[in-house]
């Protein structure tokens, strides 16, 4: 499973685009599910990601990407995307 960061709370999670089980939130424009794939143990190391979760806490905002960074994310998000695996993930999740 993936650690990822919560971009609400900034607490530690399981899966990028599942549900906080601190603050519940569970990412759903663009923007939130970018960050939520670019906060992700795929990306980076955990005391990096526990770093953005201080941020987060701190600023109530997740940390900005650089520009080249935010580029890289949003193309992987949108072969994500394409690819049917979030519906497929958003059915399972609006079921339970
Ligand atoms: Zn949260």
């Amino acid at each position: 499973m993936t650690t990822a960061v919560c971009f609400q709370c900034g607490h530690l999670k399981f899966g990028s685009f599942m549900p906080c089980d601190q603050c519940q939130a569970r990412p759903r424009t663009d923007d939130e599910m970018i960050a939520s794939l670019a906060m992700s143990d795929h990306y980076f190391d955990q005391p990096t990601l526990e770093q953005m979760g201080q941020y987060i806490q701190e600023h109530g905002a997740p940390p900005r990407l650089d520009p080249e960074s935010e580029k890289v994310f949003r193309r992987n998000f949108e072969e994500i995307k394409a690819s049917g695996a979030l519906n497929q993930l958003y059915e399972e999740l609006d079921e339970t």
